[in-house]
């Protein structure tokens, strides 16, 4: 399941998060309700959350891009772990899934930290690109598969360098490693990671936390 990271047992799971995962009342609340949901696969880990909000800390980011909201976990962890000043440019094609995240951003009063555009996440981006250039710290990619790339090639522009850009399910259940499965989807996130792996445009980590995440820091 993408909500949880893949490839360790359930009881070797537990033990990681007894020992390691800090998550505010607030984010335990959203994680619930949106275990309830139909789409709740598209929830990401509670331990990939904190990750996240360590690595905005640890960059110092003040300006950040959540591309592919669903219910908000991700816009609003980061927006946890920005300063009071800093800001969350969030992008999503649905209303009803980002009525709930708007719920919990207010619950935890960042809401003024979240911009959320509803839009397709290109057109956003694209629009953002000719006056904020290389103005953002952080990204992170979590939506349709079929617009990674596009969307990858967008927040090289947008961020700076130095900045890093965070794309979520890169191992795709596992399905990219089997040859023998060639839907679509999977064969995007495989030439995607394909691709980054010889782009000399970042520096690059795939880390197995949750569905795979791979970390592109901007040269
Ligand atoms: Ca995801």
């Amino acid at each position: 399941m993408a909500n949880q990271t893949l490839g360790i047992d359930n009881n070797l799971r537990d033990y990681l998060l007894s020992v390691s995962v800090r998550e505010p009342e607030v984010l335990t609340q959203l994680r619930h309700e949106t275990a309830q949901h139909p789409m709740a696969i598209m929830q990401i880990a509670p331990e990939q959350g904190q990750f996240m909000s360590l690595l905005v800390q640890l960059i110092g980011a003040k300006k950040t891009l959540d591309i592919g909201v669903f219910t908000g976990y991700s816009a609003l962890v980061v927006a946890l772990a920005l300063p009071p000043d800093g800001k969350v440019v969030a992008c999503d094609v649905s209303d009803e899934y980002t009525q709930i995240a708007r719920r919990y951003w207010n619950k935890a009063g960042v809401s003024n930290k979240i911009d959320l555009y509803i839009a397709p996440a290109i057109e956003t981006l694209s629009n953002l690109i000719p006056t904020e250039a290389e103005t953002f710290d952080f990204a992170f990619i979590d939506a349709d598969k079929s617009g990674y790339n596009d969307y990858y090639e967008c927040c090289l522009q947008l961020v700076r360098p130095g900045g890093l850009i965070a794309i979520d399910n890169v191992l795709w259940f596992g399905r990219v490693a089997d040859e023998e499965i060639q839907d679509n989807r999977t064969k995007k996130i495989r030439a995607l990671n394909a691709k980054l792996h010889q782009d000399a445009r970042v520096n690059l980590s795939l880390i197995p936390i949750g569905d795979g995440l791979t970390l592109a820091m901007k040269r």
